[in-house]
């Protein structure tokens, strides 16, 4: 019987597996794990976290463990302690009180916060069940989260942690953060858990996930749902906060991080940043932490549909296959719908063309209500028979099915509407704005008016 298994449920042992897997080798799963690995693992580790960059790091993930105190023996405390457990081993059973795996005993001596992040210390028993000492581990599993800073991506002293539904996933993050302290090590560089710069956890966030995306085949139908905890453990302060990353949003990530769409999606997030100077900008480092509302908005649940949009310049950022594909995945818009409001775009954008003039599409964008929105498109009906188009603008069936559905929140659709038609005719439209003098041709992908951002919603 083996000792570990892929996502027993607890994201501390889980990522420690997925370590220790990731250490002895790419193609290693949890299933083949057997004490003659965990005892190379414990050689292996016990001086690496013992060097000053890892203790650094481990004040905040292991506090008062043997690992930080000062003193020479730390080493052998450190192997003493976890050969210890090692010994204790058994394979997995049926069913167990252990809080990592379930399937084992806990061991006697109960775990705190110096062993297992985020459980109490063992002196504040109200945080525990019946009062007791601290939590019920076995031994397989409290030696499995020793291994977890492996798989930490380090963000402003504190540390993101994975758990994901899928184990490819969970290893693909544990490969990326394995695989720069391996070459570390290699060099005699050893600097503590991967930390690629991000204070900003969501922006680290975002950047673990286009890592991950570089790695994935695209089976884009799988649903993927990412937690990704954000915690400290440090004595003095632990603190939690859990980010959700939805399987939607994770999928249309997959398309926009794709050749055809990527540099327009670098556009889209470039417009999320707030308080950047861009004309001092001289490399990503001058930005990279700065509050990025596209990321914020998509943990959110919220809309970044008024990112895809260049108001100042009359321009689209991305294209409408990008924009529908956000729209279908993320925000479960039906395919009727955007092929209605585009070809209602195409039409206003032709009739506009036709009349040699841009008044009704200043009144679009300018439109403040439900009322004056549906006032312009019975000017552009207006236009288009005097265009003499024998073709209507839509029909009532589109009108009331498509354009404007009722709902209990129809502010919401009718601004999404209209945006939608705005983007559509900025897309057809641009270059002739600019030929006609209507727009202006600036290069400038961060100007965001923040009227547009409220109504983001
Ligand atoms: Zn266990």
């Amino acid at each position: 019987m083996a000792i570990y298994e892929k996502l027993m449920g607890n994201p501390f042992v889980d990522t420690g597996v997925s370590a220790i897997c990731e250490w002895l080798g790419p193609g290693t799963q949890p299933e083949e794990i057997a004490t003659e690995d965990l005892e190379i693992m414990i050689n292996q580790f016990a001086p690496i976290y013992c060097t000053s960059a890892w203790t650094k790091n481990l004040y905040s993930i292991f506090p008062n463990s043997p690992v930080t105190y000062r003193n020479k023996d730390t080493v052998a405390e450190l192997v003493s302690k976890w050969s210890n457990w090692r010994e204790k081993i058994e394979p997995m059973s049926q069913a167990g009180d252990c809080l990592g795996c379930g399937r084992r005993v806990t061991m006697e001596k109960l775990l705190t916060k110096t062993d297992v992040p985020l459980t109490g210390s063992g002196s504040l028993r109200n945080f525990f069940p019946l009062f007791s000492d601290g939590q019920g581990y076995c031994a397989a599993c409290a030696l499995a989260v020793q291994f977890a800073p492996l798989s930490l991506v380090s963000s402003g002293g504190k540390f993101l942690m994975l758990h994901s539904n899928a184990w490819r996933v969970q290893r693909k993050w544990t490969q990326i953060c394995v695989a720069d302290i391996q070459s570390r090590v290699a060099r005699n560089e050893i600097t503590g858990c991967f930390n690629p710069g991000y204070i900003n956890p969501r922006n680290g966030l975002f950047y673990m996930a286009s890592r991950l995306i570089d790695y994935e085949e695209r089976r884009a139908t799988e649903d993927i749902t990412m937690q990704i905890f954000y915690f400290s453990n440090y004595n003095q302060g632990p603190e939690l906060e859990i980010f959700h990353l939805p399987a939607p949003v994770f999928r249309f990530l997959r398309y926009a991080y794709q050749n055809e769409f990527s540099r327009a999606w670098h556009q889209i997030v470039r417009s999320g940043y707030r308080w950047v100077n861009w004309d001092k900008v001289e490399s990503e480092e001058d930005y990279k932490n700065s509050r990025n509302l596209v990321y914020e908005f998509l943990l959110q649940g919220r809309s970044i549909l008024g990112f895809f949009i260049n108001r100042p310049a009359r321009k689209v950022r991305s294209n409408w296959e990008l924009l529908s594909l956000y729209l279908k995945e993320v925000r479960n818009m039906e395919e009727s719908r955007l092929n209605t409001i585009k070809q209602v775009g195409d039409s206003i954008a032709q009739s506009i063309r036709k009349s040699g003039r841009e008044r009704r599409l200043r009144q679009l964008e300018s439109a403040g209500s439900y009322g004056e929105c549906r006032n312009i498109l019975r000017f552009v009906i207006r236009d288009r028979i005097q265009q003499g188009e024998e073709t209507p603008l839509f029909s009532l069936d589109d009108y009331v099915e498509q354009l404007f559905p009722v709902s209990a929140d129809q502010a919401t659709f009718w601004r999404e509407t209209r945006d939608l038609l705005v983007f559509r005719i900025y897309e057809t439209l641009h270059d002739w704005l600019i030929t006609s003098g209507f727009a202006d041709d600036i290069d400038d992908e961060t100007e965001h008016s923040t009227d547009e951002l409220q109504e983001g919603n």
